[in-house]
């Protein structure tokens, strides 16, 4: 619990926000103040019921003339009202400070999430972690609000009703309240940590209910096209299952607790209220004293109720923002290295020496990779689905430390580097496009966030776009949805190609950048990606061959090894696995060319 406080201390007390500082001190400051007010107002209540049985119970101080049974009364009713507005006041001074630990947080995790390297958010489950970092930022807003705010000065009115007692009453009741608050908090203890038990499983229960739907929701088409819409209810309804039975535990024990605590204190009530009977009767206390202590203690109660409140509120609060704190306790596989300096680039030449890999040591995926890509040159990789093609372009990114070998990108080592240089100056085209649920604008600007209108204008040229925005209602202003998945495979393509070209990056991959547009369309992108690539440094990886024969050196990869090199001449020489794909999707693409001639209107079709 201990290591909990001090990772959130920097949010309960953040260095340099002096005026949230500021707002504790003074809510503090005020919550004292209807503290005392709140241990007084008994007296009042004392000193009313005395001077109304003609018993005068004041201190000498106050002047008997004013202070008459109807101003007494008063002065109990104004001394509850200062007492609650003051914990009102208390509360909006604060909610500023619950509020800003709940954006740091968040912004923290978040930040922390994106640090986190491919691996993870691989593993990860969408739905799961939007739930966890959910409730940690509730858990930490508990946290402050209820500790800060109430233990502190639970503490504090205890000790001064402990005093009020020694010295209006007598230590006999000192010691059954000592025994009722003692006994309350190691019931109120014991009972909670068990309940964490139920809570963390009721957790457990939510996230994967949250992860299924999420997922159901995320793969909706996939569903309806196998009609699994009653298998996908029935996964959720197993989870939400999970959630009902520890939810129920979670509440039938917050009775049992409930139950214990008021026991507990009744008890010590009822114990000190026939002791003070017992001494009006023997003489030696008033009636005052006996409605007094019946007031002070059940003024006491609220804070003690609200003492086990707390104890279950911040333990539940710690157990969520555990989960939260877990994840930001992950160190990221990929970290740059201390001393590491940003890429200098100069001619933009890669080169993968050695370069072994596998993402799990049961199974090799790159075996012994040895290439060289001068600066402005091209290189392309083919080979068999599988043998690990985009598997290289993730390690140009760093997304994964390579086993054995090194790359380098003008003779430096990239884990040398800083991962975000490095990033810099690469751009790339990926396999399956996936775009931001926002408008068509904004996802290529995601290449260059302050490009000006003119420069989107003109790669919207270069990426054939420019018919299809035109055909849009709302043109550049079109929301693509979720995922982009309103626009078409190639259309999606078209728009990743135009953010790879404004980024402008000295070193281009393209992972199969053409696979999804029509021949015409890729002719025609062809020429803007040439251009840009007599620039660039660029890797293509590429399934359709025809894509690769301007490129200045072809490799071929099979099961993570690098069976045959050339360019498309020399390769199909060889009449090795290279001439063997190139005439097997020669065949496809004359049968295609026949079908076309077969239906005139099938390039009509698919430019539309
Ligand atoms: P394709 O042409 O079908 O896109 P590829 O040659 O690009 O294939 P890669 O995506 O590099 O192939 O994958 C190479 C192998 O690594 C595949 O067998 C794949 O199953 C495996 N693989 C890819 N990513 C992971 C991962 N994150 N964890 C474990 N294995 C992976």
């Amino acid at each position: 619990m201990l290591s909990h406080f001090e990772k959130i201390y920097k949010y309960i007390w953040p260095k340099g926000r002096y005026d949230i500082k500021f707002r504790i001190v003074l809510a503090l400051s005020v919550l004292i103040l209807a503290k005392i007010i709140t241990v007084l107002v008994p007296y009042f209540y004392k000193w009313a019921t005395d001077s109304i049985t003609g018993n005068n119970s004041m201190p000498a101080m106050f002047p008997l003339a004013v202070f008459t049974p109807i101003v007494l009364i008063i002065s109990f009713g104004v001394g509850r009202t200062m007492m609650v507005g003051f914990s009102q006041l208390r509360d909006a001074i604060f909610a500023k400070v619950g509020q800003n630990a709940v954006r740091a947080i968040g912004r923290d995790s978040f930040k922390h999430i994106h640090k986190l390297s491919l691996r993870f958010h691989l593993d990860r489950k969408t739905g799961k972690l939007n739930r966890i970092v959910d409730r940690g930022m509730k858990g930490i807003e508990n946290i402050l609000r209820l500790a800060v705010l109430n233990t502190f000065p639970t503490v504090f009115e205890f000790l001064f009703v402990a005093i009020i007692l020694l010295y209006q009453f007598d230590w006999r009741y000192l010691l059954v309240v000592v025994i009722v608050v003692f006994s309350y908090v190691i019931f109120t203890f014991a009972y909670s940590s068990q309940r964490n038990y139920y809570r963390k499983q009721m957790n457990l229960s939510d996230e994967e209910a949250n992860y299924k739907s999420v997922d159901a929701l995320l793969n909706f088409e996939t569903v309806k096209h196998f009609n699994n819409e009653k298998m996908e209810a029935d996964r959720f309804e197993s989870a939400m299952e999970g959630y009902e039975k520890s939810s129920i535990k979670v509440l039938t024990s917050l009775s049992i607790l409930n139950f214990g605590q008021t026991l507990i204190f009744t008890i010590g009530l009822t114990v000190c209220m026939v002791m003070s009977g017992m001494d009006v009767m023997s003489g030696t206390q008033t009636i005052g004293d006996f409605v007094m202590i019946n007031a002070l203690l059940m003024q006491l109660a609220i804070p003690l109720n609200f003492f086990g409140f707390i104890y279950r509120e911040v333990s539940q609060g710690l157990v969520d923002l555990n989960s939260l704190i877990s994840i930001m306790s992950i160190n990221p596989e990929i970290k740059d290295k201390v001393n590491a300096s940003p890429l200098k680039i100069n001619s933009g030449q890669i080169s993968f020496n050695n370069v072994s890999f596998y993402y799990n040591k049961k199974r090799n995926i790159l075996r012994s990779i040895d290439f060289n890509i001068p600066q402005g040159s091209s290189l392309a990789i083919v080979g068999p689905t599988g043998a690990g093609k985009s598997t290289i372009s993730r390690l140009l990114f760093r997304f994964y430390d390579i086993t054995s070998g090194s790359i380098k990108i003008d003779s430096q080592d990239i884990r040398d580097i800083t991962q975000d240089s490095l990033r810099r100056q690469i751009g790339i085209v990926p396999q399956d496009t996936v775009l931001f649920n926002d408008t068509i604008e904004y996802n290529i600007k995601y290449g260059k966030i302050d490009a000006s209108k003119e420069e989107v204008e003109t790669v919207i040229d270069q990426s054939q776009l420019r018919e299809f925005i035109n055909s849009l209602p709302d043109g550049l202003n079109t929301i693509v949805g979720e995922r982009g998945l309103k626009l078409s495979g190639g259309e999606k393509q078209r728009v990743a190609i135009a953010r790879a070209i404004l980024k402008n990056p000295r070193i281009l991959v393209l992972d199969e950048a053409t696979s999804s547009l029509d021949t015409l369309t890729e002719k025609e992108i062809k020429d803007s990606l040439v251009n840009l690539s007599k620039k660039q440094t660029t890797l293509i990886i590429a399934h359709r061959l025809s894509t690769v024969i301007s490129a200045d050196k072809i490799l071929v990869l099979n099961k993570g090894e690098l069976v045959e090199e050339g360019d498309h001449k020399s390769l199909l020489k060889k009449n090795g696995l290279y001439s063997d794909m190139w005439f097997t999707q020669q065949d496809i693409e004359k049968a295609e060319e026949t079908l076309k001639k077969v239906k005139p209107e099938y390039k009509k079709l698919i430019n539309k």
